[in-house]
């Protein structure tokens, strides 16, 4: 089958080159443009050209190289009926707990106050704080949230999730869903840990209206997607004690422009979109499996619902 590599912004096949042997049989990568347009069911897209679709009429799947799709979703030559495929690796979700941990964790233990009295060369005890009365509020349970939500549940931390359908949840975590739950999940939480996919509906969801929700000195853990957080309100819950840090993985510019203010900003801790990544192994095998569906007229595993916007 071919499959064109869409990308504006990495070298798929520089990325894909320690699996291309495995994938040799069952596809033949072509780069865009390509002439044989005609012969295109597959994509592998990453921030595709706003064109990029436009040239393959029979392209039925395209395929992200990552937990989330949104560069694909919005891209403008997206025809409707493309089915949009996105990875799912349960490593990938256990190297994002660890992530969010290491923040929270550091949060909870009081992590900058070390490193300054390390500076001064000052040895003293601070009072630490049992997990137990810290609470922590997870947006999204799906295959990233739900993976935090029993990590944190493990080490002792009163859990609540936030989910857009009514999801069961393991003992010892509270589940809310939909708009009306969102005040109840993040009401006097300490940690709130944003993994939602983006879509219309989460775009500027971390806003003065949340953080003004939180415990006073909450700590915002922020790992979905750039867009969903009002950076104006983040600086100004920062600069009042509203907030008493924030991990910030993704932003609205990546990279984040040398003159932004979380750069230098005391309580914020800059990651360059590298809480966890995806292994080429998983991405070569939704490749195949994208492709075996397509052959057999099936829908490929992963679909994103493109109406859900995830
Ligand atoms: P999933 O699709 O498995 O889960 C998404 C969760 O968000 C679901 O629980 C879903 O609810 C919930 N949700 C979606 N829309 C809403 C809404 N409007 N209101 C309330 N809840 C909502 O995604 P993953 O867990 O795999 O990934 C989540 C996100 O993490 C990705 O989309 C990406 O943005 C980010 N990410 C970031 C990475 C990084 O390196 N920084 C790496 C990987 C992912 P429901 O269960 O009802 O469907």
């Amino acid at each position: 089958m071919h499959c064109v590599l869409l990308s504006e912004t990495l070298d798929l096949r520089g990325y894909l080159a320690s699996e291309i042997d495995r994938l040799r049989d069952r596809i033949t990568f072509v780069d865009h443009p390509c002439a044989d347009a005609d012969e295109v069911r597959l994509a592998v897209a990453w921030d595709p050209p706003a064109d990029g679709f436009s040239r393959y009429p029979k392209l039925a799947a395209a395929c992200s190289i990552g937990a989330g799709a949104d560069s694909i979703l919005r891209c403008p030559s997206l025809r409707a009926g493309v089915d949009v495929v996105r990875v799912v690796e349960p490593a990938q979700a256990q190297m994002m707990s660890g992530f969010v941990l290491w923040h929270a964790i550091g949060h909870q233990r009081g992590l900058p106050i070390y490193r300054d009295q390390q500076r001064r060369q000052l040895w003293r005890r601070i009072p630490q704080r049992a997990a137990r009365d810290i609470p922590v509020a997870i947006l999204g349970f799906g295959a990233m949230g739900s993976r935090a939500a029993q990590d944190f549940a493990a080490l002792g931390f009163p859990v609540r999730v936030w989910s857009r359908s009514a999801r069961p949840a393991p003992q010892g975590i509270a589940a809310f869903h939909d708009v009306g739950g969102l005040a109840a999940a993040v009401e006097g939480a300490e940690i709130v840990v944003n993994l939602l996919p983006l879509t219309p509906e989460t775009r500027g969801i971390l806003d003065a209206r949340l953080f003004a929700r939180l415990r006073r000195g909450a700590f915002l853990i922020h790992v979905g997607r750039g867009e969903h957080l009002n950076e104006a309100d983040c600086l100004a819950a920062l600069a009042s004690g509203q907030l008493a840090g924030a991990a910030l993985d993704v932003f609205a510019a990546e990279p984040l422009p040398a003159d932004h203010p979380f750069w230098d900003h005391p309580g914020v801790m800059v990651t360059p979109h590298d809480a966890c990544d995806v292994s080429v192994p998983a991405v070569a095998d939704t490749i195949l499996a994208t492709a075996a569906a397509l052959e057999r007229g099936e829908t490929p595993p992963h679909t994103v619902d493109r109406v859900r916007g995830y």
